[in-house]
């Protein structure tokens, strides 16, 4: 026997209960943006590697160290995406859909970064995200924001989220902030550690953003940028706030917010959670008005978040009730019963969309297939077998209540389930 094949570290495979789920969540998610005029884009998994390094950063976890880099057999240098931001802008420059455009996108699917698997942690994991472009704010800033707070209510879980925001101003605003930041970690040099001493170097900004509890009372005590604010920045931030105020949602200013990637300015955010232990950040974004003109297109002001999905599963875990369609199970006993019965089940299913019909494949005796129907959670089976056919009656056999088996016509089938249908919840 050969030795087994395993996935791949921090790869995790979906299995088909919690797929029920996950088909739920995206279900929901789906909905509300388009409830908000947002529509579905679809993007490659690969790009070019330039794509990410340019749109990203160079100076970034993702650039320097997280990516799935390959050259493919032409010798380009290709990378699964790690997020979907620069392939949204990419494909919206490609195909002419920014320039002096308002859109409003959402994306779905699988992201690659190799980092230390744990829990909330994985190497393939899922995002949701939406982007708008051509938009400068507050206004759309509080859009979704307001849009990521009716998914909590969707979900059932806006109790288990809090919002922080913050704000990284315009370019000016962060070279001013930049060389307060310089002074200031200069100054206490000892205390940092290798990756922020680089960070020192091309961007401080991103110390802020470092895991290292270490640092923590460090950052913590940081010059604000908030204190370097004033002008339009400073107005766009105060009218988010005052727009946010009237949505009655809550959030808090946390002013060590900069985000791990290069293409942010202005409105920051991220929802986090204390249930996931370590791994707390939920959905994350904030605007990137630089990034359309860095990636080629004409300068377009942006905005997006992205969710993981790994992380929000398990935080609605809870709710994971009652989502399946109501099962039932055809018991075909014999060669004439088979036939009979899957020409009845393709019926069944154009009738009642609603329902699953599992026919009895293999044969077997009676009981055999009743523990089949059992096994798979039908509510009832429906029996067919010689008998049956001769009379024009299926016998209906309710697999999780204490109900005899009744007789129903062939012919009344359809209006049998669709009563049973409305009694079940
Ligand atoms: P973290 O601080 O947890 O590393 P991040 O800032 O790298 O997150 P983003 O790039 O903003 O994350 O991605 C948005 C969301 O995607 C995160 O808030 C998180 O929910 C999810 N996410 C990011 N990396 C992973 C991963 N490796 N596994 C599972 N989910 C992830
Ligand atoms: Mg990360």
């Amino acid at each position: 026997m050969g030795k087994n094949i395993q996935a791949i570290r921090g790869m995790k495979d979906i299995l088909p209960k919690e797929a029920e789920f996950w088909h739920y969540l995206e279900s929901t998610l789906f909905d509300v943006a388009k409830s908000y005029g947002y529509s579905e884009i679809r993007f490659p998994i690969l790009e070019s590697t330039e794509l990410f390094s340019r749109a990203i950063g160079e100076v970034t976890d993702i650039v320097e160290k997280e990516m799935y880099t390959f050259l493919d057999r032409n010798g380009d240098s290709l990378t699964l995406r790690p997020e979907g931001t620069a392939s949204c802008v990419r494909a919206g420059i490609e195909h002419g859909l920014l320039f002096n455009q308002i859109q409003r996108f959402f994306y779905f699917g699988p992201m690659f970064r190799h980092e230390r698997p744990q829990k909330g942690r994985y190497r393939q994991f899922h995002q949701f995200g939406v982007e708008a472009f051509g938009l400068s704010g507050p206004d759309i800033d509080a859009e979704v924001l307001a849009m990521s707070a009716q998914f909590w209510q969707r979900l059932g879980i806006a109790d288990k989220v809090s919002l922080e925001i913050n704000t990284l101003g315009d370019a000016k605003t962060r070279d001013k902030y930049r060389e307060l930041l310089r002074d200031y970690f200069r100054a206490n040099l000892a205390q940092l550690d290798q990756d922020s001493l680089h960070r020192l170097e091309f961007n401080p900004l991103r110390i802020l953003d470092s895991k290292n509890p270490a640092l923590a009372a460090l950052i913590k005590g940081a010059p604000k940028i908030i204190d370097c604010l004033d002008g339009e920045p400073k107005a766009h931030f105060l009218e988010l706030c005052d727009i946010l105020d009237n949505l009655k949602i809550k959030y808090q200013v946390n002013p060590c917010l900069v985000r791990g990637l290069d293409y942010y300015c202005l409105t920051v955010f991220e929802w986090v959670t204390s249930e996931l232990g370590a791994q707390g950040a939920v959905c994350a974004g904030g605007h990137y008005d630089g990034l359309v003109a860095e990636l080629g297109g004409k300068s377009t002001p942006a905005i997006g978040f992205a969710m993981g999905i790994e992380r929000l599963a398990e935080l609605a875990q809870s709710k994971a009730t009652a989502l399946t369609k109501p099962k039932i199970y055809l018991a075909l006993l014999g060669k004439n019963a088979t036939k009979f019965g899957f020409a009845l089940a393709e019926n069944l299913r154009s009738d009642l969309p609603n329902f699953c019909f599992i026919t009895n494949c293999g044969g077997g005796a009676l009981s055999a297939q009743l523990k089949r129907a059992d096994k798979s959670e039908a509510v009832l089976a429906i029996i067919i077998g010689d008998s049956e056919l001769a009379k024009n009656q299926a016998t209906v056999k309710y697999m999780r209540k204490g109900v005899s088996d009744t007789q129903v016509n062939f012919a009344e089938l359809v209006t049998y389930l669709k009563n049973f249908g409305a009694n079940y919840a």
